[in-house]
C-alpha cells in the first residue's frame, strides 16, 4: 500500500535495543530501568488480579486512580484537577500524546515543537494532516529562543508541544519559560501539549515546573505523565493526561476508540501505591541523582564530555575527542566494538544537527553503570 508515513522506519529505540542484544552490549540506549519496581506495587497488582478486578475499567480510568492523581497534582502543583472531568488514564503517555494530537490537530494546522524532540510527536501530527514547525535548541543549554518561537507563529498555529524534563537533552523548563510561552500565545486559539513524563525525575533546585502550575496556561493545556517512569515499570504502559473539561472531552472521544480503557488491575494497584507510599515519588530525584553522579564520576576518566543533566534518566555525552564518525555511525560502532549501546541525538531532529552527541540511560543498577563506564573509559 502507499504509505501514510513513507519516511518512517522502526523507532531508534527498537533498533538500538535489538543491536545491543545481537552484540551482547550493555544497553544504555532505550530508556528503561534494569531493576524492578516496588514490591508493594507488585503485591497490589497480584491482589487485584486474585480479587477478580479483571474486566473493563471505566473508559476514563478507575475512580481511585483518578482521585489519587488529583490529590498528587494538588499537593505538587497547587491545582486540583476534577477527577471526573479533567483526568483520563491512558495506555502509557504514548497513547495520551497520540489521542491529544489526534483530537486537536486538523488538516493544515501547524504544530510547533522544540527539536531535539521525542520521536512520537511528529508521526501523530502527520497522520492528523498537520504540519510540524520546529524551533531548534542548541547544546549545551538547549534554551528556547523565544524570538525564534514567535517567528514560527502563524494564524494556522494550533498546538505547541513541549517536554520537560526534556528527553533527550536532560534540561528542564523554568517557570519563566512557561510565562514566555503564555505571553507569546495569549489571545490566540493555540493549545499546549506538555509532556511531563519525567516530572518526578527532576534535579533542578526549583523542582519541576509544570504547565499545571501556570493558571492561565493550564486553561488551554493538556499535561501528560506516565507511571512507567515513576515506578520503574515501563512495561505496564499506564499513563494519564490532565486537561480542562472541554479539552478532556475531546481527548476522550479519541481515547474511547483507540483503547477504550486501560488495564484494570494495574490501575487499581497504582492507586494503592500513590496513596500508601507518596514518599516513593518524592524520593525519586534523590534515587536517580545518586546514579547520575556515580556515572558522571566514573566517566570523568574518559574522553567523553558529559553535558549538564537537570532531569530525566538520560545523560548526553560529546564524543568529538574520540571519533569523527557521525552520531548514528558512532552509536553502531560503539555497540558492536565497545559493547555499550547509546542513542544518537540527531534522530530527534528533522533538520541538520551537526553535533557529536549521544544519549546514555542511567536508569541502571550500579554494577551495570560501572561496567559501562569501564568500557567507555577505554575509548
Ligand atoms: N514522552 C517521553 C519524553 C518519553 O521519554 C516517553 C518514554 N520513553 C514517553 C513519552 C512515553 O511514555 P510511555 O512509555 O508511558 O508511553
Ligand atoms: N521513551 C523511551 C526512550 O526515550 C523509549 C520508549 C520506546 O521505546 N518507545 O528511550
Amino acid at each position: 500500500p502507499q504509505s501514510k508515513l513513507p519516511a518512517l522506519g522502526t523507532t531508534i529505540f527498537s533498533q538500538m535495543s535489538a543491536l545491543a542484544q545481537q552484540h551482547n552490549a550493555i544497553n544504555l540506549s532505550q530508556g528503561f530501568p534494569d531493576f524492578d519496581g516496588p514490591d508493594y506495587l507488585k503485591a497490589r497488582l497480584a491482589h487485584h488480579v486474585s480479587a477478580g478486578a479483571n474486566q473493563y475499567a471505566p473508559m476514563t480510568g478507575v475512580q481511585p486512580l483518578r482521585e489519587a492523581i488529583a490529590a498528587k497534582t494538588a499537593a505538587l502543583y497547587g491545582h486540583q484537577p476534577d477527577s471526573n472531568s479533567e483526568i483520563t488514564v491512558t495506555a502509557g503517555a504514548t497513547e495520551a500524546l497520540f489521542a491529544a494530537i489526534t483530537a486537536l490537530v486538523r488538516p493544515g494546522d501547524e504544530v510547533i515543537c522544540f527539536d531535539p524532540s521525542y520521536d512520537s510527536y511528529a508521526p501523530a501530527v502527520t497522520l492528523a494532516g498537520g504540519i510540524m514547525r520546529r524551533v531548534t535548541l542548541q547544546p549545551p543549554g538547549f534554551h528556547v529562543d523565544w524570538s525564534a518561537f514567535a517567528a514560527l507563529l502563524s494564524p494556522r498555529t494550533r498546538l505547541v508541544i513541549l517536554n520537560t524534563p526534556h528527553n533527550p537533552s536532560a534540561t528542564v523548563w523554568q517557570k519563566s519559560d512557561f510565562e514566555s510561552l503564555w505571553q507569546a500565545i495569549r489571545g490566540q486559539e493555540i493549545y499546549v501539549l506538555s509532556d511531563e513524563v519525567y516530572e518526578h525525575i527532576c534535579f533542578a533546585e526549583a523542582g519541576h515546573a509544570s504547565v499545571l502550575a501556570h493558571a492561565p496556561l493550564r486553561e488551554r493545556a493538556i499535561a501528560v505523565s506516565s507511571f512507567g517512569k515513576t515506578y520503574h515499570m515501563t512495561g505496564w504502559k499506564v499513563g494519564y493526561c490532565i486537561a480542562p473539561p472541554a479539552l478532556s472531552a475531546e481527548v476522550r472521544k479519541v481515547h474511547q476508540y483507540l483503547t477504550f480503557a486501560v488495564n484494570t488491575p494495574a490501575q487499581l494497584a497504582l492507586a494503592d501505591m500513590l496513596n500508601a507510599e507518596p514518599e516513593h515519588y518524592r524520593e525519586l530525584p534523590q534515587f536517580y541523582r545518586a546514579r547520575r553522579d556515580r556515572f558522571i564520576q566514573a566517566l570523568e576518566k574518559s574522553r567523553l564530555k558529559v553535558l549538564p543533566c537537570e532531569g530525566t534518566y538520560f545523560l548526553l555525552a560529546d564524543y568529538s575527542a574520540v571519533s569523527d564518525l557521525d552520531d548514528v555511525a558512532f552509536c553502531h560502532w560503539l555497540t558492536k566494538e565497545v559493547g555499550v549501546a547509546a542513542i544518537p541525538l540527531s534522530v530527534f531532529c528533522a533538520g541538520p544537527f551537526p553535533y557529536k552527541l549521544i544519549r546514555l540511560c542511567f536508569a541502571k543498577q550500579e554494577a551495570t553503570l560501572d561496567a559501562a563506564a569501564e568500557r567507555l573509559c577505554q575509548l
